[in-house]
């Protein structure tokens, strides 16, 4: 049934609580973290993930990913580690592609080390490089597409081979995209995860995350998450139900304005490289055009050597510059100083991130403004 809705008003209206008291617009809220007792296995609890409003919304996000069912995380980070840390055990193996988001591969290289947990980072995002790197003891093949921060696409269809061919686990950090943009369960990848603190909570107001896959990884995942104790409050939730309300119209917004600054930067005499899955000139147009259904709101870009990048970012009257992303407002930032600024210089270069690499995370602002604020600021830097 879901499945056949489209975005918007699956956004609107799946996982929607009935307000059968009072017949309110919206759903109602319920805060008790105690509920009667019935039987041990249906007792309610918030850390159990399964209080009215914790049900309602993972019933949204798994319609929204077309998948079974969901779990909803007080960060995307708890959301990343549970369902990592359920598919993984001491002695076994995880292939991660490269250009991970940095919480997550500090979680790989600062904590597996102490459960036995062994990993590898491949080369680049290339399923035959995730193959390279595959051994005996694999379990899981983790993948992030569209990366961070240069717009990597990584074939989903040939990581869900893969993964079947050697009965591993495929799973996908799909932040970047959003479910608007991109549903890798379609492509048969298995475990899909977000930090909703991104796009679905949309107004850089609310700390959360989520996992959707099939009934039966979402009770693997679900038993270690009650002992992890990563579940999210009942109040957060409702408000982050409010926000997917509006993600469909927000994040295609976001989709048609990247695309024509992504059309203003790389036709800008100034600026000499433009990262975005939309422009033709990117490496892997071709591929996001077949597993996308909007290229997204994220797009980054080089200015000439001759102009400071930090000095353009002062410039910048209307983009503000900021670590996080996604939100309804225009935010900026240098990754080498920033996100990425904990790497090695080696490391940055070998990720291809040169020091004065912009990252821009699009708002829904009115375009014309953006470039007048872009066209402005270069003007005066360079
Ligand atoms: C922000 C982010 C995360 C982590 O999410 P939190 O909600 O900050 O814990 C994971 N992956 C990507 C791609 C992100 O952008």
């Amino acid at each position: 049934m879901n499945k056949s809705k489209g975005i918007n008003t699956i956004c609107t209206h799946v996982g929607e609580l009935e307000d059968k008291e009072f017949k309110g617009a919206v759903s109602p809220l319920y805060m008790s973290t105690s509920y009667a007792f019935e039987d041990v296995e249906t007792k309610r609890y918030p850390r159990y993930f399964n209080t009215p409003n914790q049900v309602a919304l993972a019933k949204k996000m798994a319609a929204l990913e077309h998948g079974e069912a969901s779990l909803i995380f007080g960060s995307g980070m708890a959301a990343v580690s549970t369902s990592l840390m359920a598919f993984l055990r001491a002695g076994e193996h995880v292939v991660f592609q490269d250009s991970l988001y940095g919480g997550t591969s500090n979680l790989a290289t600062e904590e597996f080390d102490k459960f036995g947990i062994e990993y590898t980072f491949a080369k680049d995002a290339q399923a035959e490089s995730l193959n390279d790197e595959i051994k005996e003891n694999t379990k899981v093949i983790y993948i992030e597409t569209p990366s961070n921060p240069l717009l990597g696409i990584t074939d989903l269809e040939a990581v869900a081979k893969l993964a079947k061919e050697y009965e591993v686990v495929s799973m996908i950090d799909n932040t970047f995209a959003s479910p608007v943009n991109q549903n890798p369960i379609d492509f048969g990848i298995d475990v899909v995860i977000h930090s909703a603190t991104k796009y679905m909570g949309g107004h850089s107001d609310i700390l959360a995350g989520t996992v959707i896959s099939s009934e039966e990884n979402i009770e693997r995942i679900f038993q270690m998450a009650k002992n992890f104790g990563g579940s999210l409050s009942d109040y957060t939730v409702w408000l982050l139900e409010r926000s997917i309300k509006t993600m469909g119209i927000r994040v295609k917004a976001q989709n048609e304005n990247a695309m024509k600054l992504a059309e203003f930067l790389n036709s800008h005499p100034e600026v000499s490289r433009v990262y975005y899955p939309g422009l033709k000139n990117h490496p892997n147009h071709e591929l996001a055009t077949r597993q996308m259904k909007g290229f997204g709101g994220m797009l980054s870009f080089e200015l000439n050597e001759k102009i400071d990048a930090s000095a353009f970012m002062k410039a910048l009257q209307l983009i503000k510059p900021s670590m996080s992303l996604a939100g309804v407002e225009s935010t900026i930032l240098l990754p080498s100083k920033t996100s990425h600024g904990l790497l090695s210089e080696e490391g940055r270069i070998k990720q291809g991130i040169k020091d004065n690499l912009l990252r821009f995370s699009v708002g829904i602002e009115e375009v014309e403004d953006l470039i007048e604020d872009l066209k402005q600021a270069i003007d005066r830097t360079k």
